[in-house]
């Protein structure tokens, strides 16, 4: 078998433990004679499953008491619309800031139903760059205030919660989530697609405090209605069974590693190493201001463009792939969530300084 590092941004790697068990129990899980993808969401099997992914969860990210795990289809960008629906009434108000294009989605899709106000945005700076908190236009009749934590695509990541605003804190976590610590009692609510962190995509978890459960616009679809889903476990309709049977799978996993903390570590040693050999080279750049650097993604330029396509082909025969940058974005780019194995990153570090030597 031949395992190429891959770097994907999402869908992303996923760690062979997890691979393997999967292959392992496709025909026959748990003695059932079937795959978990042919057993009833409601059957005592899969109901421990879901059990078993959400105290692990919740184990691992210290989830209070008073929020609620759901377990919802439609990837991240589905709750852009859910969130507004489900936290703001009509003609309400709520504050954006934009780090990123994806924060950027998520105002075009909230524009739709509330008015937004953009606290922040740094697309003049080309995303390179987190304004000081405190600087940031916030409204005092704000719904809640949204965020992305990680931008994905320009590799731009929030390492303290911003504390402007009493509005609940909501959190686009899709490409952080579970990489490091977070003090959960700070948000009113958080989001994360499962493709990057969290296993495969089709499913999204969210964490949201019980007071803002409940709220939702009447014209809500029940899929995306926090209460209902909440009140019936996630199951008012099908989920998304296989994707949450491997995110159980990851989360397992997790827990096996040392949890989030073990992650952490992990990951500041993996980009510590990918941004030295970056700054420590005349022919790679990565344009974003040292103190709001991704652990999870990692863009940087050659000094020379046209050599771009050399770059990635060459790449590709050492195994290192999907290191091409964002298309709006263009260069490289790195992404390594908790599934890149440090052995990865030295991997690549290596293919850079040996490239850099034969065609800089
Ligand atoms: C990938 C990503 C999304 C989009 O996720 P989908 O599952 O495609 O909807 C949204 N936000 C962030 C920060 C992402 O990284």
């Amino acid at each position: 078998m031949d395992r190429a590092y891959n770097f994907s941004a999402g869908p992303a790697a996923l760690p062979p433990p997890v691979l393997e068990r999967a292959q392992t129990e496709l025909l026959d899980w748990q003695g059932s004679g079937m795959s978990v993808m042919e057993v009833s969401h409601r059957g005592p099997d899969f109901r421990a499953l879901a059990e078993r992914a959400e105290a692990n969860l919740r184990e691992l990210l210290d989830v209070p008491e008073n929020y609620r795990v759901l377990f919802l289809a439609g990837g991240a960008t589905l709750q852009f619309a859910s969130i507004p629906l489900n936290l703001g009434p009509p003609w309400s108000t709520a504050d954006y800031v934009v780090t990123g294009n994806w924060g950027r989605k998520a105002v075009s899709e909230a524009a739709r139903y509330l008015n937004v106000n953009v606290a922040a945005d740094t697309e003049s700076t080309g995303f390179t760059t987190i304004p000081d908190p405190a600087t940031w236009s916030v409204r005092d009749d704000a719904c809640y205030l949204h965020y992305t934590p990680n931008e994905t695509v320009y590799g731009v990541e929030f390492h303290t919660i911003p504390d402007v605003s009493d509005a609940p804190l909501v959190a686009d976590m899709s490409s952080t989530v579970m990489s490091r610590p977070i003090d959960v009692s700070r948000f009113g609510l958080i989001y994360a697609g499962a493709q990057k962190n969290l296993g495969a995509a089709g499913i999204t978890l969210l964490i949201v405090r019980d007071d803002l459960v409940g709220r939702a616009r009447q014209e809500t679809p029940g899929v995306v209605n926090y209460r209902l889903m909440a009140d019936s476990g996630s199951m008012w309709n099908t989920p998304p069974t296989y994707c949450w049977y491997v995110m159980a799978l990851v989360l397992d996993w997790l827990r096996e590693q040392g949890g989030v903390a073990a992650m952490a570590e992990h990951n500041e040693r993996k980009a510590r190493k990918l941004y030295a050999a970056i700054d420590g080279s005349d022919f790679y750049a990565n344009p974003v201001d040292k103190s709001c650097r991704s652990w999870m993604n990692v863009p940087f330029t050659l000094a020379d463009p046209t050599l771009d396509q050399a770059f990635l082909d060459e790449a590709a025969a050492a195994r290192l792939l999907n290191l091409k940058g964002h298309r709006v974005a263009g260069g490289m780019r790195a992404s390594i969530y908790n599934a890149m194995p440090e052995s990865g990153v030295d991997a690549l570090v290596d293919f850079m300084a040996e490239f850099e030597a034969r065609r800089a």
